[in-house]
Protein backbone atom coordinates (compact mmCIF):
# COMPACT_ATOMS: atom_id res chain seq x y z
CA UNK A 1 0.00 0.00 0.00
CA UNK A 2 1.19 3.59 -1.20
CA UNK A 3 0.52 7.00 0.61
CA UNK A 4 -0.84 5.52 3.71
CA UNK A 5 -3.05 7.91 5.94
CA UNK A 6 -1.93 7.52 9.22
CA UNK A 7 -4.89 8.06 10.85
CA UNK A 8 -5.90 5.47 10.63
CA UNK A 9 -3.16 3.12 11.82
CA UNK A 10 -2.27 4.99 15.03
CA UNK A 11 -4.61 5.21 17.88
CA UNK A 12 -4.23 8.80 18.16
CA UNK A 13 -5.81 9.13 14.96
CA UNK A 14 -4.18 12.42 13.41
CA UNK A 15 -1.55 12.51 10.92
CA UNK A 16 -0.39 12.61 7.35
CA UNK A 17 0.71 9.21 5.24
CA UNK A 18 3.33 7.32 5.07
CA UNK A 19 4.89 6.02 2.20
CA UNK A 20 4.30 2.80 2.03
CA UNK A 21 2.82 0.00 4.18
CA UNK A 22 4.68 -3.79 4.34
CA UNK A 23 3.15 -6.20 5.96
CA UNK A 24 5.62 -9.58 6.73
CA UNK A 25 3.82 -12.35 6.77
CA UNK A 26 7.44 -14.14 8.83
CA UNK A 27 10.94 -13.66 9.73
CA UNK A 28 12.16 -14.48 5.91
CA UNK A 29 10.03 -12.26 4.20
CA UNK A 30 10.69 -9.21 6.88
CA UNK A 31 14.54 -10.16 6.08
CA UNK A 32 13.49 -9.88 2.06
CA UNK A 33 11.56 -6.67 2.90
CA UNK A 34 13.99 -4.74 4.68
CA UNK A 35 17.14 -6.13 2.51
CA UNK A 36 15.20 -4.53 -0.95
CA UNK A 37 14.17 -1.23 0.78
CA UNK A 38 18.13 -1.05 2.06
CA UNK A 39 18.71 -1.66 -1.85
CA UNK A 40 16.68 0.79 -3.19
CA UNK A 41 17.80 3.71 -0.59
CA UNK A 42 14.38 3.70 1.15
CA UNK A 43 14.29 4.63 4.94
CA UNK A 44 11.75 2.30 7.02
CA UNK A 45 10.29 2.03 10.44
CA UNK A 46 8.45 -0.61 12.37
CA UNK A 47 4.59 -0.47 13.66
CA UNK A 48 2.78 -2.40 15.77
CA UNK A 49 -0.78 -0.89 16.47
CA UNK A 50 0.31 2.48 16.22
CA UNK A 51 -0.58 3.25 19.94
CA UNK A 52 1.98 4.92 21.07
CA UNK A 53 3.47 7.52 18.40
CA UNK A 54 2.01 10.72 17.18
CA UNK A 55 2.55 11.11 12.88
CA UNK A 56 3.07 14.71 12.00
CA UNK A 57 -0.13 16.36 9.06
CA UNK A 58 3.08 16.53 6.94
CA UNK A 59 3.51 12.53 7.00
CA UNK A 60 6.84 10.38 6.87
CA UNK A 61 8.37 8.99 3.55
CA UNK A 62 9.35 6.69 5.25
CA UNK A 63 8.26 2.80 4.15
CA UNK A 64 6.60 1.38 7.75
CA UNK A 65 7.17 -2.56 7.99
CA UNK A 66 3.58 -3.57 10.29
CA UNK A 67 4.52 -6.56 12.47
CA UNK A 68 0.97 -7.89 12.91
CA UNK A 69 1.11 -10.64 11.32
CA UNK A 70 4.24 -11.84 12.54
CA UNK A 71 1.70 -14.05 15.60
CA UNK A 72 2.97 -17.15 16.30
CA UNK A 73 2.36 -18.62 19.36
CA UNK A 74 3.49 -21.62 21.09
CA UNK A 75 3.73 -22.70 25.17
CA UNK A 76 6.20 -24.90 26.08
CA UNK A 77 5.98 -26.32 29.52
CA UNK A 78 8.63 -26.40 32.54
CA UNK A 79 9.13 -27.27 35.23
CA UNK A 80 7.04 -24.71 37.46
CA UNK A 81 5.27 -22.81 34.52
CA UNK A 82 5.55 -22.37 30.87
CA UNK A 83 8.10 -20.65 27.82
CA UNK A 84 6.03 -18.78 25.75
CA UNK A 85 7.45 -18.26 22.54
CA UNK A 86 5.05 -15.20 20.82
CA UNK A 87 5.58 -13.33 17.48
CA UNK A 88 6.35 -9.74 18.11
CA UNK A 89 3.21 -8.77 15.73
CA UNK A 90 1.03 -11.16 18.38
CA UNK A 91 -1.97 -8.16 20.68
CA UNK A 92 -0.25 -7.91 24.09
CA UNK A 93 -3.72 -7.70 25.38
CA UNK A 94 -4.39 -11.18 23.57
CA UNK A 95 -0.97 -12.63 24.13
CA UNK A 96 -1.63 -12.36 28.45
CA UNK A 97 -5.37 -13.69 27.93
CA UNK A 98 -3.71 -16.68 26.26
CA UNK A 99 -1.18 -17.03 28.94
CA UNK A 100 -4.25 -16.90 31.86
CA UNK A 101 -6.56 -19.05 30.17
CA UNK A 102 -3.36 -21.50 30.76
CA UNK A 103 -3.30 -20.16 34.34
CA UNK A 104 0.10 -18.91 33.75
CA UNK A 105 1.41 -15.40 35.70
CA UNK A 106 3.47 -12.67 35.02
CA UNK A 107 1.82 -10.28 32.73
CA UNK A 108 -1.45 -9.57 34.16
CA UNK A 109 -1.16 -6.20 35.57
CA UNK A 110 -0.09 -5.27 31.52
CA UNK A 111 -3.74 -6.14 30.69
CA UNK A 112 -5.57 -4.04 28.13
CA UNK A 113 -2.05 -2.06 27.26
CA UNK A 114 -3.00 -1.76 23.48
CA UNK A 115 -0.01 -2.26 21.40
CA UNK A 116 1.50 -4.96 20.36
CA UNK A 117 4.18 -7.41 21.87
CA UNK A 118 6.70 -6.10 19.86
CA UNK A 119 6.07 -2.55 20.54
CA UNK A 120 5.41 -3.39 24.45
CA UNK A 121 9.11 -4.87 24.47
CA UNK A 122 10.49 -1.94 22.32
CA UNK A 123 8.77 0.64 24.46
CA UNK A 124 9.47 -1.65 28.17
CA UNK A 125 5.57 -1.22 28.59
CA UNK A 126 4.24 -1.39 31.93
CA UNK A 127 1.84 -0.85 34.24
CA UNK A 128 0.36 -1.45 38.12
CA UNK A 129 3.85 -2.17 39.11
CA UNK A 130 4.35 -4.64 36.51
CA UNK A 131 6.94 -4.26 33.57
CA UNK A 132 7.03 -6.48 30.02
CA UNK A 133 11.00 -7.06 30.86
CA UNK A 134 9.99 -8.53 34.06
CA UNK A 135 9.16 -11.93 32.92
CA UNK A 136 10.67 -11.81 29.34
CA UNK A 137 13.94 -14.37 29.10
CA UNK A 138 15.05 -13.84 25.74
CA UNK A 139 13.99 -12.37 22.38
CA UNK A 140 14.80 -12.60 18.17
CA UNK A 141 15.20 -9.88 16.26
CA UNK A 142 16.51 -8.70 12.83
CA UNK A 143 19.19 -6.29 13.06
CA UNK A 144 19.86 -3.25 10.36
CA UNK A 145 22.63 -5.01 8.96
CA UNK A 146 20.14 -8.03 7.92
CA UNK A 147 20.61 -10.82 10.49
CA UNK A 148 18.34 -12.91 12.79
CA UNK A 149 19.96 -12.33 16.24
CA UNK A 150 18.90 -14.33 19.13
CA UNK A 151 19.61 -12.35 22.50
CA UNK A 152 18.89 -13.47 26.34
CA UNK A 153 17.39 -10.70 28.30
CA UNK A 154 16.94 -10.19 31.85
CA UNK A 155 14.91 -7.20 33.77
CA UNK A 156 18.18 -5.12 34.81
CA UNK A 157 18.91 -5.10 30.46
CA UNK A 158 15.75 -2.68 30.41
CA UNK A 159 15.02 0.30 31.52
CA UNK A 160 11.67 2.57 32.15
CA UNK A 161 10.17 2.56 28.59
CA UNK A 162 13.71 1.77 27.52
CA UNK A 163 14.53 -1.45 26.17
CA UNK A 164 17.62 -3.28 24.54
CA UNK A 165 15.89 -2.82 21.13
CA UNK A 166 17.43 -0.26 18.96
CA UNK A 167 15.10 1.89 16.55
CA UNK A 168 16.67 -0.21 13.46
CA UNK A 169 15.60 -3.55 14.91
CA UNK A 170 13.15 -5.18 14.75
CA UNK A 171 11.31 -7.72 17.56
CA UNK A 172 10.67 -11.01 15.72
CA UNK A 173 9.74 -13.11 18.58
CA UNK A 174 9.90 -12.77 22.46
CA UNK A 175 10.45 -15.43 25.05
CA UNK A 176 8.91 -15.09 28.55
CA UNK A 177 9.58 -17.04 31.18
CA UNK A 178 5.56 -17.49 32.99
CA UNK A 179 5.01 -19.72 36.58
CA UNK A 180 2.06 -21.95 37.15
CA UNK A 181 -0.80 -19.63 38.91
CA UNK A 182 -4.68 -19.98 39.63
CA UNK A 183 -6.74 -19.37 36.74
CA UNK A 184 -9.41 -17.16 39.13
CA UNK A 185 -7.19 -15.10 40.59
CA UNK A 186 -5.26 -14.07 37.20
CA UNK A 187 -8.75 -13.35 36.20
CA UNK A 188 -9.41 -10.87 38.85
CA UNK A 189 -6.35 -9.57 38.65
CA UNK A 190 -7.16 -8.50 35.09
CA UNK A 191 -11.05 -7.85 35.86
CA UNK A 192 -9.39 -5.29 37.94
CA UNK A 193 -6.72 -3.77 36.15
CA UNK A 194 -9.45 -3.03 33.31
CA UNK A 195 -11.96 -1.69 35.76
CA UNK A 196 -8.95 0.91 37.43
CA UNK A 197 -8.43 1.46 33.39
CA UNK A 198 -11.79 2.47 32.25
CA UNK A 199 -11.89 4.33 35.75
CA UNK A 200 -8.88 6.39 35.40
CA UNK A 201 -8.31 6.54 31.53
CA UNK A 202 -10.00 8.30 28.70
CA UNK A 203 -10.63 5.40 26.86
CA UNK A 204 -13.59 6.92 25.61
CA UNK A 205 -11.29 9.05 23.30
CA UNK A 206 -8.29 8.61 20.75
CA UNK A 207 -5.14 8.91 21.89
CA UNK A 208 -1.49 7.70 22.41
CA UNK A 209 -1.78 6.63 26.04
CA UNK A 210 0.98 9.19 28.68
CA UNK A 211 2.59 11.72 26.92
CA UNK A 212 5.17 12.35 29.24
CA UNK A 213 7.24 10.10 31.31
CA UNK A 214 7.51 10.21 34.92
CA UNK A 215 10.22 12.28 36.62
CA UNK A 216 11.92 10.92 39.54
CA UNK A 217 9.22 8.33 40.61
CA UNK A 218 6.89 11.15 40.71
CA UNK A 219 4.26 10.13 37.62
CA UNK A 220 3.88 13.15 35.13
CA UNK A 221 0.09 13.76 35.62
CA UNK A 222 1.42 15.33 38.83
CA UNK A 223 3.19 17.96 37.24
CA UNK A 224 0.67 19.10 34.29
CA UNK A 225 -2.21 19.17 37.14
CA UNK A 226 0.05 21.70 39.22
CA UNK A 227 1.10 23.52 36.03
CA UNK A 228 -2.89 24.01 35.98
CA UNK A 229 -3.46 22.51 32.33
CA UNK A 230 -6.46 19.95 33.28
CA UNK A 231 -9.00 20.64 30.30
CA UNK A 232 -6.13 23.23 28.69
CA UNK A 233 -7.19 22.62 24.96
CA UNK A 234 -5.76 23.54 21.31
CA UNK A 235 -8.21 22.89 18.33
CA UNK A 236 -9.70 19.66 19.29
CA UNK A 237 -6.28 18.26 21.38
CA UNK A 238 -7.22 18.17 25.19
CA UNK A 239 -5.14 17.61 28.35
CA UNK A 240 -7.98 15.04 29.49
CA UNK A 241 -9.99 15.74 32.47
CA UNK A 242 -9.50 12.49 33.70
CA UNK A 243 -6.16 11.73 33.83
CA UNK A 244 -3.88 14.77 33.01
CA UNK A 245 -1.10 12.77 31.47
CA UNK A 246 -3.23 11.97 28.21
CA UNK A 247 -4.22 14.25 25.22
CA UNK A 248 -6.70 12.91 23.51
CA UNK A 249 -8.52 13.89 20.24
CA UNK A 250 -11.81 15.25 20.77
CA UNK A 251 -13.15 14.77 16.78
CA UNK A 252 -11.10 16.16 14.28
CA UNK A 253 -7.91 17.42 16.13
CA UNK A 254 -4.87 17.88 13.88
CA UNK A 255 -1.10 16.37 14.60
CA UNK A 256 -0.27 20.09 14.86
CA UNK A 257 -2.71 21.07 18.24
CA UNK A 258 -1.46 18.10 19.61
CA UNK A 259 2.01 18.82 18.98
CA UNK A 260 1.50 22.51 19.87
CA UNK A 261 0.02 20.59 23.04
CA UNK A 262 2.69 19.26 24.43
CA UNK A 263 5.04 22.31 23.90
CA UNK A 264 2.75 24.16 25.71
CA UNK A 265 2.66 21.68 28.58
CA UNK A 266 6.61 21.36 28.79
CA UNK A 267 6.50 25.16 28.43
CA UNK A 268 4.12 26.25 31.37
CA UNK A 269 5.49 22.95 34.10
CA UNK A 270 9.26 23.98 33.02
CA UNK A 271 8.30 27.61 33.85
CA UNK A 272 6.14 27.00 36.72
CA UNK A 273 7.87 24.29 38.23
CA UNK A 274 11.37 23.99 37.11
CA UNK A 275 10.93 20.26 35.73
CA UNK A 276 11.57 19.58 32.31
CA UNK A 277 9.26 16.94 31.00
CA UNK A 278 10.40 14.10 28.19
CA UNK A 279 7.68 12.57 25.80
CA UNK A 280 7.37 9.29 26.60
CA UNK A 281 5.09 9.37 23.06
CA UNK A 282 7.39 9.17 19.82
CA UNK A 283 6.99 11.92 17.48
CA UNK A 284 7.52 11.10 13.85
CA UNK A 285 7.78 13.38 11.21
CA UNK A 286 8.25 16.58 13.26
CA UNK A 287 11.84 17.41 12.52
CA UNK A 288 11.38 18.39 8.45
C1 LIG B 1 -5.28 4.08 25.87
C2 LIG B 1 -3.80 3.74 25.97
C3 LIG B 1 -3.29 3.26 27.15
C4 LIG B 1 -1.93 2.94 27.26
N1 LIG B 1 -1.46 2.48 28.46
C5 LIG B 1 -0.15 2.17 28.58
C6 LIG B 1 0.37 1.66 29.81
O1 LIG B 1 -0.35 1.46 30.77
N2 LIG B 1 1.69 1.39 29.86
C7 LIG B 1 2.53 1.55 28.81
O2 LIG B 1 3.73 1.26 28.92
N3 LIG B 1 2.05 2.04 27.63
C8 LIG B 1 0.76 2.34 27.48
N4 LIG B 1 0.28 2.84 26.29
C9 LIG B 1 1.22 3.09 25.19
C10 LIG B 1 1.38 1.94 24.19
O3 LIG B 1 0.22 1.10 24.16
C11 LIG B 1 2.61 1.08 24.51
O4 LIG B 1 3.80 1.84 24.42
C12 LIG B 1 2.72 -0.12 23.58
O5 LIG B 1 3.70 -0.99 24.08
C13 LIG B 1 3.09 0.26 22.14
O6 LIG B 1 2.92 -0.89 21.32
P1 LIG B 1 2.53 -0.73 19.78
O7 LIG B 1 2.52 -2.08 19.16
O8 LIG B 1 1.30 0.06 19.62
O9 LIG B 1 3.78 0.08 19.25
P2 LIG B 1 3.79 1.26 18.18
O10 LIG B 1 3.07 2.44 18.73
O11 LIG B 1 3.37 0.74 16.85
O12 LIG B 1 5.36 1.56 18.15
C14 LIG B 1 6.00 2.10 19.29
C15 LIG B 1 7.52 1.93 19.08
O13 LIG B 1 7.83 0.55 19.03
C16 LIG B 1 8.46 0.25 17.77
N5 LIG B 1 7.99 -1.10 17.40
C17 LIG B 1 6.72 -1.54 17.23
N6 LIG B 1 6.72 -2.87 16.93
C18 LIG B 1 8.02 -3.24 16.93
C19 LIG B 1 8.69 -4.47 16.70
N7 LIG B 1 8.05 -5.63 16.40
N8 LIG B 1 10.05 -4.49 16.78
C20 LIG B 1 10.75 -3.37 17.08
N9 LIG B 1 10.18 -2.18 17.30
C21 LIG B 1 8.82 -2.12 17.23
C22 LIG B 1 8.02 1.34 16.81
O14 LIG B 1 8.95 1.50 15.76
C23 LIG B 1 8.03 2.52 17.75
O15 LIG B 1 9.35 2.94 17.95
C24 LIG B 1 -1.08 3.14 26.16
C25 LIG B 1 -1.60 3.63 24.95
C26 LIG B 1 -2.95 3.92 24.85
C27 LIG B 1 -3.50 4.42 23.54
Amino acid sequence: MKDVPMKRYTSMRVGGTAGMLLYPADSADLRAMVSRLTDSGIPYRFLGNGTNIIVSDDGIRDALIRTTKMSRLHFTKTKDGAVAEVGGGFSLKRFIRECARRGLGGLEKLYWIPGSVGGGIRMNAGSFGQTISDTLAGIDILNERGEIIEKQTEPGNFGYRESIVRRSECVINGRFRLKNADRDQLQKDMDYVYQERRLRHPMEYPSAGSVFKGVDGQPAWWFVEKAGLRGYRIGDACVSDKHTNFIVNMGHAKALDVAALIKKIKDEVLSKLGVALEEEVELWGFNG
